[in-house]
């Protein structure tokens, strides 16, 4: 494949967008990685988002119904860091993570990337269901 055909497969207008490719915008060129150009900024969050889950990577349905399915991740290897630790995700707020592949914890740095765009879902199956606990 020529880099022309690979960059014409890559494209915001093959998956139905018609964004702009991001990479001729005002972004920094480390905004996102090389294999996203072609893709417009909204696409290459997401497509990056989709090709480096962890296991903080949380997907769920519903948390309100004019929400759709959204991404959110704390750092699964410090969940809780307690209120002096300064900015924390929806300011501290204590949720129960269930993950669907049976693990559980709670986290207080929870942090929303917003809701997934509908071209996007496939790359994101619902992995969790959240509590607010406090
Ligand atoms: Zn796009």
């Amino acid at each position: 494949m020529s880099t022309t055909e690979a960059t014409a497969a890559k494209t915001c207008r093959s998956e139905g967008c018609g964004g702009e490719p991001w990479e001729t915008g005002r972004y920094s060129p480390n905004t996102f990685p090389e294999s996203t150009h072609g893709y417009c900024f909204t696409c290459a969050f997401w497509a990056d988002h989709a090709a480096n889950p962890n296991a903080g990577t949380v997907i769920i349905e519903g948390r309100a119904p004019h929400l759709g399915r959204e991404r959110l991740e704390f750092d699964p290897a410090l969940p809780v860091i307690g209120p002096d630790h300064g900015m924390r995700g929806f300011s501290g707020a204590l949720w129960r993570v269930r993950f669907r592949d049976g693990r559980e914890t709670e986290t207080d740095n929870l942090w929303l990337q917003g809701t997934i765009p509908d071209r996007f879902l496939d790359r994101f199956p619902v992995n969790a269901d959240l509590e607010l606990l406090k």
